[in-house]
Order: structure tokens, then C-alpha cells, then sequence
């Protein structure tokens, strides 16, 4: 479907589409996954060539990250999907008897997926498979800060998708702001948490519901006694990922007694490991979305004592994977999520003033921990809050097609993949059966 047309014209195009019954046979569905793994197979330079102009991505990080991610998605919901949407029987209490319960998964209608810049095709088409594995229709805005990848999701989903169902809308606030004034039936937000309340406002006049996918800062807790060479390699890995442009990345490392001093060095050889002696010139480091961002996080490198990094070029948008020491908890760095390649150390004593810390501030996306002690894993999962927890490795849990993915509190709510992703986009509808005599 065209993007030129008016929202309106778009919205209630597809909601006839909707309504006309195509998008609920199982068969439907599961076409319209198997052109999407078309899409992304047959694709995959000119999706590479677009993720390399937003965001410098590597190849590498395209494929795992994006193209691949997404293809494993698929093959995930592909395979699972007709038991995902088989009535479960509900048990009936005697006095009910006789009679039959079941509770039967039922598309919502259309739903709108507004995605962010920093993954700009997985955070576009993960929420739109999982939409149209349930049976919507869908409107995917992508974001106008990754133009590429939007270019090249509008003009290559209508010719594998069915162009009756799924419509990509480009455009930044004005575009998103008249979409927003449109009746969904489900607005699937990924971005930061002011957006996100402009977004919810909006869903509030047409009583939609909305799942609010947003960021925050995500500890990475370590405890004295750990591998802190692994340690560091694992947290590098996780934090420069994308130039740290990543939800999930650990956003700063929470060290326990003398870990602190001591990962100094380590995140310097890690980094080093990863990028060699001169990032900039590193084929697998990414690079800064915009001037903007840029400007905000070389701002943030007074915060600290540079352990190891610092290194920029403005016209190149890179800012080399840099690491903090000495920060105050205070300091402008540790007030937001960071969202680039800048690792404070903050030091705490032990684990109670771990603990405190994060209890402190906004639940996270993330809560992820270095401890071999399962008192202390314990302790951790069930005295914060967080979207996920893992201990041992950063980021990887959004690849588990079985763990829900969300976050709670100011990281946001609501959760999807997998089977999550069907609960989200479809209504849960129970049905009893008695017989009349
Ligand atoms: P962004 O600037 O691309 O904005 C996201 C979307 O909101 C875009 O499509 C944009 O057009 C739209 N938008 C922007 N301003 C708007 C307005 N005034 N009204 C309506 N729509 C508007 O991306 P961003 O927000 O900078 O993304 C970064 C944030 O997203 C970080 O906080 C990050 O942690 C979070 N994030 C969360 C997840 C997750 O899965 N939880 C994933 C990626 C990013």
C-alpha cells in the first residue's frame, strides 16, 4: 500500500482489509512469514548497504543482529505457530457441569508499530511478524533518523507482503503525529519514555492499548571473586555493540569492593581485543546515528577520568569505545540513559549498596550481574525490579524466542517475542458451552 496516501485512507483501507476475514486463516498467516524470510534472504546486500549508511553498522552485526535475528524469528513462529493458536480448554468448576471452557486467541485489527533508529529493522519487523502471525493487519512506521533502512522497508515490504495488509508510512513527528490521531487497535511503541507518554496520550481517545518498549539504565553489576578478565570481555561486548546504541547494553558497570580498580585494565585489553589498538579504522565498530547524539556524549566524557578511549571525530560521527572512571553518581552521565559507546565505573562496597543503587533509580531494561554466589543471584532477582535479569552475559537474553521481552516501570510495558508476541496482538477470549437441556 502506497505511503502517499493520506493516513486516514491508509488506516481504513487496511481495517477493510481486516474486516473482510483475509488475515485469519493460519495459511494466510504463515505466507505472509514465509515472504518475509524471502524478503530478507533475497535482500540482504541492499539491507546491509542500508544498516552500513544509517549507523556504519558492520556486516557482521547486520546479519547477527538484524537480518539474521529476524529470519531466526521467523523459523521460531513458523514452527510453533498453529499450536500458539489452538484453543486451550479451561477447566469448569462442578457446579458449571456439564459444560465446556476454552479460551481461543482472536486478532485485534489493525495494528501501528512506530519503530526507533538503532536497530531500524529488527525493532521494525519483529513487532510487525508477530502482528501479522496473529492476524492484524499493519501499519509500520519506520524511524526518520535511520533513512535507509526506512527507504528500504517501504519499498521493499509491499512487494512481499500483501499490500492489502501491511502499510509503511515514512516521515518523522508530523507524519507520526497524524498517524497517532488515527484508531488502531493495538500501538506498538519502541523509543525513548518521552515519546512514549506522547504516545500513550495519544491511544488514550481511542481507548487503544499500548505496548511501550523504552530504554533506561542497565546496570551490570560484578562481585569480587569473578573472572574479571571474562567479565570485561562479555560487558565490552554487550556495551559497544552498535557504538552502544543498544536498549539492552549494559549502560554502566556497578563494581563491588576492589573490582572496580581492577576492571580498569581489563576493559582496556577487552576493547582492545574487540576493536584492536585504533577503532576508528576497525571494520566492526559503528558509528554515532547523528550530530546530536554525537555532541551528547562527547559532553558526558568530563564526567570521569578516561580509562581508556575518548578518541572523536565529529564529521566521521565516531567516538571510540571509551570507558570512565572516578564518577560521581551523580555526574550528568549517570542521570540518563547513556545510549553510546561511554562505560562509567561507578564503585559500591558490596552487594546491599548495589542493591540500594539500582533501587534508587527507574527500573531498567536490563539488570545483568557477574557473581559465581547464587545467595547473591537470588538476592538480585528478588529484591530489584527490571525488565530482565541475566547473570553471566549481557544482551543476548532478546535472543531466547522463549523469555519474554519488555521492560516495567519507566523502561516500559508490555512484552513480546515468541509466543509473547501473539498474547500481545491478540485478544484472549474465553468462551463457555452449556448445553441448553
Ligand atoms: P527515535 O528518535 O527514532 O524515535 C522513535 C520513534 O518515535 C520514531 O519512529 C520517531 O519518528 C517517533 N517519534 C519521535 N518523536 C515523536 C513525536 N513527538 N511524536 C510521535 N512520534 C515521534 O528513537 P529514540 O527514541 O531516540 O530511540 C532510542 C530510545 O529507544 C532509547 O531510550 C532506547 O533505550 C530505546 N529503545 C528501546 C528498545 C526496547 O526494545 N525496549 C529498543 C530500542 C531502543
Amino acid at each position: 500500500m502506497s505511503s502517499v496516501l493520506p493516513q486516514s485512507t491508509v488506516v481504513s483501507q487496511l481495517r477493510d482489509t481486516f474486516e473482510s476475514g483475509r488475515t485469519r486463516p493460519l495459511a494466510w498467516r504463515l505466507g505472509q512469514l514465509t515472504a518475509l524470510r524471502a524478503l530478507l534472504t533475497e535482500n540482504t546486500e541492499a539491507l546491509r548497504e542500508a544498516l552500513r549508511a544509517d549507523l556504519g553498522k558492520s556486516a557482521t552485526e547486520a546479519d547477527r543482529y538484524e537480518i539474521g535475528y529476524m529470519i531466526g524469528d521467523i523459523d521460531h513462529t513458523v514452527r510453533h505457530l498453529e499450536q500458539w493458536l489452538a484453543p486451550q480448554p479451561a477447566a469448569v468448576p462442578d457446579r458449571f457441569a456439564p459444560a465446556q471452557a476454552q479460551v481461543v486467541r482472536e486478532p485485534l485489527g489493525v495494528v501501528l508499530v512506530i519503530a526507533p533508529w538503532n536497530y531500524p529493522l529488527q525493532l521494525a519487523l519483529a513487532p510487525m511478524m508477530g502482528a501479522l502471525a496473529a492476524g492484524n493487519t499493519v501499519v509500520v512506521k519506520p524511524s526518520e533518523l535511520a533513512p535507509a533502512t526506512s527507504a528500504a522497508l517501504a519499498r521493499l515490504l509491499p512487494r512481499y507482503l500483501d499490500p492489502q495488509a501491511v502499510a509503511v508510512v515514512e516521515g518523522a513527528v508530523p507524519e507520526t503525529t497524524a498517524l497517532l490521531e488515527q484508531h488502531f487497535d493495538h500501538i506498538f511503541y519502541t523509543g525513548n519514555g518521552t515519546v512514549g507518554r506522547i504516545v500513550m496520550a495519544a491511544a488514550v481517545k481511542h481507548l487503544t492499548p499500548v505496548t511501550l518498549e523504552l530504554g533506561g539504565k542497565s546496570p551490570a553489576v560484578v562481585e569480587p571473586g569473578v573472572d574479571l578478565a571474562a567479565t570485561a570481555r562479555r560487558i565490552a561486548v554487550g556495551k559497544f555493540l552498535n557504538a552502544g546504541q543498544t536498549c539492552v547494553a549494559p549502560d554502566y558497570v556497578l563494581a563491588i569492593g576492589d573490582t572496580g580498580a581492577a576492571l580498569e585494565a581489563e576493559l582496556t585489553d577487552a576493547v582492545t581485543a574487540l576493536y584492536g589498538k585504533d577503532p576508528e579504522n576497525s571494520p566492526e565498530y559503528g558509528r554515532i546515528i547523528n550530530e546530536r547524539h554525537f555532541d551528547r556524549l562527547t559532553a558526558l566524557l568530563a564526567d570521569g577520568r578516561i580509562v581508556t578511549g575518548g578518541g572523536q571525530d565529529r564529521s566521521g560521527r565516531y567516538l571510540a569505545p571509551t570507558v570512565l572512571a572516578d564518577v560521581a553518581p551523580d555526574a550528568p552521565v549517570m542521570q540518563e540513559e547513556i545510549f553510546g559507546p561511554v562505560l562509567p565505573i561507578i564503585n559500591v562496597p558490596d552487594v546491599d549498596a548495589a542493591i540500594a543503587f539500582i533501587n534508587d533509580r527507574d527500573k531498567p531494561l536490563a539488570l545483568y550481574a557477574f557473581t559465581e554466589s547464587e545467595a547473591t543471584k537470588r538476592r538480585l532477582t528478588e529484591e530489584t525490579s527490571s525488565g530482565a535479569i541475566a547473570f553471566g552475559l549481557p544482551v543476548s537474553h532478546l535472543a531466547l524466542p522463549e523469555l519474554p521481552f519488555g521492560g516495567v516501570g519507566a523502561s516500559g510495558m508490555g512484552r513480546y517475542h515468541g509466543e509473547y508476541s501473539i498474547d500481545t496482538f491478540s485478544h484472549s477470549k474465553g468462551i463457555l458451552d452449556k448445553p441448553i437441556s
